[in-house]
């Protein structure tokens, strides 16, 4: 089962992340977190190429966008399709919506071709379920304000650039609701917690 949390920036995606392995693991199941950008040696590389930079050395649109594509083949060569193989379930912090909503809706390059780019990186790996914890930019900004490493960078993008990326989100979720949990990330933890829980344990037919 694969399974990808989605989100803009504060959604709250690692806490519900890690509940949901605990969980799982506590059910004696084999799970594997993992994420994007930045879960294998090589992503860690291109993670700090994406990230780590001021806004000045900030990788171009289209070679931000190739970055993520790379980052996210070798995930999934390496370390999504080998766990899925021998049965773990695999949880991942973003997958291939990220690139849909920041470098297609917030970057503004054509989402198709970020679609086709993400569908070549990926083989066509689709997840099991998106959960999606929706939160207001607002909201999730001053949420995350405290986080040294990224202020820069997350000053330099405006609100409408993180407003695109929710809507972008969400409009992804509608066009495929079965395969989307939406959540309202503001709500409390637990509760969030729960719901994905009892998704999850449905797909697991537990
Ligand atoms: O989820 P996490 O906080 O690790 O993401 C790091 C940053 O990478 C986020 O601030 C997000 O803006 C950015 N990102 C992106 N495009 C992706 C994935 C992440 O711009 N495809």
């Amino acid at each position: 089962l694969f399974v990808v949390f989605e989100g803009g920036e504060g959604a709250g995606k690692s806490t519900q992340l890690g509940e949901l392995a605990e969980l799982l693991r506590g059910q004696g199941r084999d799970v594997v977190v993992t994420r994007e950008p930045g879960a294998t040696g090589v992503g860690a590389r291109i993670r700090s190429l994406v990230l780590d930079t001021t806004p000045e050395e900030a990788p171009s649109p289209r070679a931000e966008a190739l970055l993520y594509a790379a980052d996210r083949a070798h995930h999934v060569a390496t370390v999504v399709r080998p766990a899925l193989t021998r049965g773990a379930v695999v949880i991942s912090d973003r997958y291939v919506d990220s690139s849909l909503a920041y470098q297609g809706a917030g970057r503004t390059l054509p989402v198709d071709e970020v679609s086709w780019l993400s569908s070549w990186a990926t083989g066509g790996l689709k997840p099991d379920l998106v959960v999606l914890l929706d939160v207001d930019p607002r909201t999730g900004l001053s949420r995350v304000a405290a986080r040294a490493e990224s202020a820069d960078r997350l000053e330099a993008e405006s609100i409408a650039f993180h407003d695109r990326v929710r809507y972008a989100f969400l409009d992804l979720a509608a066009a495929d609701p079965k395969r989307y949990l939406v959540l309202d990330g503001a709500r409390p933890a637990e509760e969030i917690a729960k719901r994905v829980a009892r998704r999850v344990e449905e797909l697991l037919g537990s």
